[in-house]
């Protein structure tokens, strides 16, 4: 998605929350910076604690930025009540009414906001096909499913028109084959209406498969922003690269630079090319990432680019990985697709070499 050719739904400029005051004193966010994209399925994605939900009660005007300034479509949002605001929020407990029927909580938000009666009817049938449960309309929602209440809750956020939906961790409470049908449900959902979703998770693979763009938080402020690729394949920095699936950390030397790839020598002597961050000038000592789906075994020999012992092997499901000490002494991991065949077919105590796929490293900020 092109950033050039999209207007910002939301701005984020600088926002700051603290709460509580002295040494009891908490940093939520500290001075983030963040432009959302109307039309956009963007994710906050970080572990528990880093500001997320801070982030989106700001957006929605439950609280209050300590200071910045939040922009919809260019123009400053604070003077807004949350009801003003053209936002609405999923919640995970989808704060349902549960005496109410679907159809009743689909329409709960345009009465509140005195919509006339054959509006409202429309606006709930087409709110009832978009997310499937046009036949489930009369039934209580305490009598329909954890999946089905998803739906209804989205249904009820939708209603209204908001230009940007905030959704806190919708799917956390639904167990794993149904959080997968709701993620491409949700996604679809967003295609359809083209409305701004913005999707707080703390689970980096629903982030990676469900987004247009990612923001990797930690500790109220924003470490990179990027596609789901950039922020996988390129990420930035450690946290980021820890955080989002597994990787293998190896410390190199740089030799030399050409345009946006570096070459740099491992501790074997061997060579390999690396891209790095953007306005960053990599010299001397770094840190590279390699992913272990990247890497292969193979027998040793002095074509291999590195190589060490099979310390353990982790059969799992699709793939197995075996973890391989290395001559110089750290810990790397090579994951290999498994076949119907047999197992992996390496054994623990094994002498390895490890192959590399061309250009897979990528060199970390300091
Ligand atoms: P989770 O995934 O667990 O929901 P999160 O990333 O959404 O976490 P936030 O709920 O935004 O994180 O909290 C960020 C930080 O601010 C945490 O350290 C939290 O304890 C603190 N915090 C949030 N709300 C308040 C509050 N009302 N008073 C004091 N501290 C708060």
């Amino acid at each position: 998605m092109s950033s050039t050719s999209k207007k910002a739904a939301i701005e984020i400029r600088g926002v700051s929350r603290l709460y509580g005051a002295g040494n009891a004193q908490v940093t939520a966010l500290g001075g983030v910076f963040l432009t959302i994209q109307e039309n956009e399925f963007f994710t906050l994605l970080g572990p528990s604690g880093c500001g997320k939900t801070t982030l989106l009660r700001l957006i929605a005007g439950f609280d209050f930025p300590t200071s910045g300034e939040i922009l919809l479509h260019g123009e400053d949002i604070a003077p807004l009540p949350p009801f003003k605001r053209p936002v609405n929020t999923v919640f995970q407990s989808y704060a349902l009414f549960p005496h109410m029927t679907v159809a009743e909580n689909i329409a709960f938000g345009l009465k509140m906001l005195g919509r006339p009666a054959d509006e409202l009817r429309t606006r709930v049938a087409e709110m009832l096909e978009l997310v499937h449960m046009t036949p489930m309309r009369d039934r209580q929602v305490s009598q329909i499913s954890g999946g089905q209440q998803q739906r209804v809750a989205l249904a009820r956020a939708l209603a209204p028109k908001p230009k940007v939906l905030l959704l806190d961790e919708p799917l956390s409470a639904l167990d794993y084959k149904l959080r997968k049908e709701m993620q491409i449900e949700l996604k679809r959902v967003q295609a359809e209406t083209g409305i701004t979703f913005i999707f707080v998770t703390h689970d980096q693979e629903e982030a990676l498969t469900m987004s247009d763009r990612i923001a990797v938080m930690s500790a109220g402020s924003v470490r990179q922003v990027g596609s789901p690729w950039e922020i996988y394949d390129h990420p930035a920095e450690r946290f980021v690269a820890n955080f989002i699936g597994e990787t293998n950390f190896l410390e190199v030397e740089v030799v030399s630079i050409e345009g946006t790839s570096a070459r740099v020598r491992l501790r074997s002597g061997k060579e390999i090319p690396a891209t790095f961050p953007e306005q960053t000038n990599p010299n001397g000592k770094v840190t590279i990432v390699i992913r272990p789906e990247h890497a292969a075994l193979m027998e040793p020999s002095a074509d291999a680019t590195l190589s060490g012992v099979v310390e353990s092997i982790v059969y799992l499901g699709t793939d197995t990985a075996i973890n391989v000490r290395l001559d110089g002494g750290s810990l790397f991991t090579v994951r290999q697709q498994n076949s119907r065949s047999g197992p992996c077919g390496y054994s623990e105590g094994q002498t390895v070499g490890i192959k590399l796929s061309d250009d897979v490293a990528q060199i970390l900020k300091d």
